[in-house]
């Protein structure tokens, strides 16, 4: 298994969010520095918004700087696989207003998926122990304590997604475990993604025009 071995820059992008109001801040310097190295998600999670400064952000609707405020913030659920255990917790997303515009954005670090309740870290660990092959699918789904259908849901979605990344010629030659190594590796940027594709890796492409928040 590779050690992480970069730390991101920390890189503020934006994500306009399907066709309401809805924005997000996605904030790219989390999880690469742990991932594959067992720190908790949750640790993560929770020490980047305590260091997080929210007057520092610049609004991904109007491009005010320093002009963010706290608004609100909301629950979520964060589903985390450490020490061998399916945990699910409960975080609060906080939400920044634009005194310029008055748009408001959730503030989402870049080891949860937007919209889902499944860490990055989860679903990327578990999709390495599948194409691993070491395991069967039942006992796989077994040991993540995850059902087939979200398995294979997984599965597929990565397949569509490194696909449209790499193209035809380099995916066929990029085999799904060097895929899955380089980005915790940061040798893919998760953040070039996102700005590229304008969708969050693994998050589900339907999310962007149906969901709301
Ligand atoms: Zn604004």
């Amino acid at each position: 298994m590779p050690a992480s071995a970069f730390l991101l820059s920390t890189t503020i992008r934006f994500y306009y969010e399907s066709y309401q109001y809805n924005l997000m801040i996605r904030v790219f310097n989390a999880f690469g520095k742990s991932f594959f190295r067992g720190n908790s998600d949750l640790m993560i999670f929770n020490n980047f918004m305590d260091t997080f400064q929210v007057e520092k952000a610049t609004c991904p609707h109007c491009g005010a700087k320093y002009n963010c405020a706290y608004f609100s913030s909301y629950s979520r659920n964060l589903i985390t696989f450490e020490n061998g255990a399916n945990t699910c917790h409960n975080i609060s997303i906080t939400r920044v207003i634009c005194n310029s515009c008055r748009r408001t954005h959730a503030i989402l670090p870049d080891n949860l998926i937007p919209y889902g309740s499944y860490a990055l870290s989860f679903i990327l660990t578990t999709l390495r122990a599948y194409f691993l092959g070491t395991k069967t699918v039942t006992d796989l789904c077994d040991y993540f304590q995850i059902s087939i259908s979200t398995l294979y849901g997984w599965i597929h979605l990565f397949n569509e997604q490194k696909l449209i990344w790499l193209g035809v010629l380099e995916n066929a030659t990029v085999s799904p475990i060097k895929f899955i190594d380089d980005i915790s590796t940061q040798m893919i940027s998760l953040n070039l993604f996102y700005k590229t594709i304008n969708v969050s890796f693994l998050e589900p492409f339907k999310t962007i025009q149906f969901n709301s928040s």
